[in-house]
């Protein structure tokens, strides 16, 4: 018997194959089609809460465009026209492409050819008359976004009415240095959302935790702050999706992270909403 494709397991291989997986997830409330760029494990960031095994830093290697198209052929087939959600025991309410998501065991964006990868996906599940009901989306930590080839990805993304799910866990630079390991400055990170917005639609997706100061009073002043210094500057977020920890961190800190109670992220939540902002809270 094939396992059971549950919101719990996020194992990238359930399939067998190198770049193209399936997950059952909760926050997109169906299949979602995983396509991972990083199967080296790879990511220039090292987010504390981090569920990759075996993270190291780094780029993601060279992709096979061939191996790449084959795969996703074959793996959409499956699902549309094959036995996939009975093999793979895919409970009645979740047989539905919810999405097909980039987003891997790294930074996505950090591949050679990016936009010819999104372009490629595009075209292959436009044919297959995927974006008629699901979505293309790109999970992303949009560090990369001023290189020229990110950018031509994010316009290939658009073409398709896709989605760049941008990782915001903290709108302070000390708070992305304890969460993410980055340096990414406060100008950096709006640079880079100014251009993300002006070329795709852009939610935000921030991780909340309980981790030394993470999340503190301030921290939430300062996210609220720097939404409303967004929102005054023109650039528009059409989203900000709250979420907390959902599986274990493979991260040497895993045991020090605490979930949020739900009462927490929702007030949280409802002080975002009186900006202005559309947001949902995945606990
Ligand atoms: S950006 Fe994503 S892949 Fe990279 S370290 Fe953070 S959670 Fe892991």
């Amino acid at each position: 018997m094939k396992p059971l494709l549950t919101t719990s397991n996020h194992n990238r291989d359930v399939a067998g194959l190198k770049y193209v997986y399936p997950v059952i997830s909760r926050r997109a409330g169906g299949l979602s089609i995983g396509v991972n760029f990083n199967p080296n494990n790879a990511c220039n960031w090292r987010c504390i809460y981090c569920q990759v095994p075996d993270l190291q830093r780094g780029n993601a290697p060279e992709m096979d465009f061939g191996l790449l198209e084959q795969e996703l052929r074959f793996f959409l087939d499956y699902v549309q026209h094959g036995d996939f959600f009975e093999q793979f025991n895919v409970g009645i309410d979740n047989r539905v492409i919810k999405d097909i998501a980039i987003s891997g065991n790294g930074e996505p964006t950090s591949l050679i050819d990016f936009d010819k990868a999104v372009r490629l996906i595009g075209e292959i599940a436009s044919e297959s008359g995927l974006f008629t009901s699901s979505k293309f989306v790109l999970i992303s930590n949009g560090s990369l976004i001023h290189q020229s080839t990110v950018q031509a990805g994010l316009a290939e993304l658009d073409r398709y009415h896709g989605e760049l799910w941008f990782k915001l866990d903290s709108a302070t630079e000390t708070g992305r240095k304890l969460i993410n390991n980055t340096g990414q400055s406060q100008q950096k990170l709006i640079e880079h959302l100014t251009i993300a917005t002006s070329l795709c639609q852009t939610k935000l997706q921030t991780c909340m935790l309980h981790y030394q100061k993470a999340w503190s009073d301030s921290e939430k002043q300062a996210y609220l702050a720097l939404l409303r210094e967004l929102s005054n500057g023109g650039i528009k977020l059409q989203q900000i999706m709250l979420y907390s920890l959902a599986r274990k961190s493979y991260q040497a800190e895993a045991e020090q992270l605490e979930r949020l109670s739900i009462e927490e992220m929702n007030a949280f939540a409802a002080d975002i909403k009186a900006l202005g902002y559309d947001v949902s809270v995945s606990h």
